[in-house]
């Protein structure tokens, strides 16, 4: 993977860097943010990692996590150039003080904006956190075991760790080099995968019970009250969209979140190459990649799934 030479001159050039990632981060937004801030500082240069939500607790074993910032209080976006990453329009971010010096894109979203002056948006890689290796290696700084596990969760995340169609031979080499840098591969998967905490657990539970199948599609839903009765909140569903997928019969799973009255975050996950699920959520105005992408819709619960529902069988049939 190429990196484009202007966007090595801009990180080598200039000096302040606001650092934006996407609102409900995952460990590729977590990870390739945290990396790239590391490099950065390495070379002198200051930084400021953003994400408008907090760090989930079960990303916290990521280290430099305590990096972040959800304040921008006092920031002067006229001394910082913006760097967006794993995500390619500001209202993903919900950044939306534009004053900044330039601001540059790194992304592999299908779905892709005009924003940026600077815009390396490349669908085919695996994770923004292999484009932030290549930047790194290209940019000649040493990818140290701090750097390595939070570049490695990213790529484990946004694959399934190795299992989605994602998985390429370059996902597994560039994996393997990290783990030679020193990240840890048994110690992230259970930090990712068995650091759950009961009131997760809990809502789990209840959410797989509102499982409903309608032909090739199966949908889940998360209510307000759900997260009232377990204590847990919105960050514990991160996964929970991809459960209902495990049926051999479901080709796309949904999960709806309610984020309040008649408003619902809707995340789908597909399986197989052929089911592009980024095209269905562009309709609804969201984005994504083609096995998991997601979408905002203000309706009535049952009104929501049969929209999607219709959407599905207009879209991939
Ligand atoms: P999730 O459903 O887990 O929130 O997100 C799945 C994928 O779709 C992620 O790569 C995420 O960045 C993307 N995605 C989720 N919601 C939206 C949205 O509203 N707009 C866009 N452009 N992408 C989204
Ligand atoms: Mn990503």
């Amino acid at each position: 993977m190429k990196v484009p030479a202007d966007l090595l001159s801009f990180f080598k050039r200039e000096k302040k860097f606001f650092i934006a990632t996407h609102i409900n981060p995952d460990g590729d937004a977590l990870g390739s943010s945290i990396a790239l801030a590391i490099t950065l500082e390495s070379m002198g240069k200051k930084t400021i990692p953003y994400c408008n939500d907090p760090v989930p607790e079960f990303y916290k074993f990521l280290p430099g996590h305590e990096r972040f910032t959800n304040s921008i209080s006092d920031l002067q976006p006229s001394t910082f150039n913006l760097v967006l990453l794993d995500c390619n329009e500001l209202s993903r971010a919900e950044v939306k003080n534009t004053g900044f010096v330039s601001s540059v894109v790194i992304d592999h979203h299908e779905t892709e904006t005009e924003f940026g002056d600077i815009k390396w948006v490349n669908p085919r890689s695996p994770a923004t956190g292999i484009m932030v290796y290549y930047l790194i290696k290209e940019l000649g700084m040493k990818i140290t075991k701090e750097i390595a596990t939070n570049l490695y969760s990213a790529i484990a995340i946004d694959t399934g760790t190795f299992r989605y169609t994602n998985t390429t031979p370059e996902s597994l080499r560039i994996a393997a080099e990290l783990i030679e840098f020193g990240a840890d591969p048994s110690y992230i998967a259970e930090n990712i995968y068995e650091t759950w905490s009961e009131r997760r657990f809990k809502l789990l539970l209840k959410v797989l019970s509102t499982l409903e199948i309608s032909g090739e599609v199966a949908t889940v839903l998360v209510t307000q009250d759900m997260l009232k009765e377990t204590g847990a909140s919105a960050e514990d569903t991160e996964n929970f969209p991809g459960f209902p997928r495990m049926l051999k019969s479901i080709k796309i799973s949904a999960l709806f979140r309610e984020i309040e009255k008649d408003y619902y975050k809707v995340s789908l996950r597909s399986k197989g190459e052929k089911l592009n699920v980024a095209g269905i959520a562009v309709t609804f105005g969201g984005g994504g990649h083609r096995n998991a992408a997601g979408y905002r819709i203000r309706a009535d619960f049952k009104k929501a799934k049969e929209e999607l529902l219709k959407a599905i069988y207009s879209n991939c049939r």
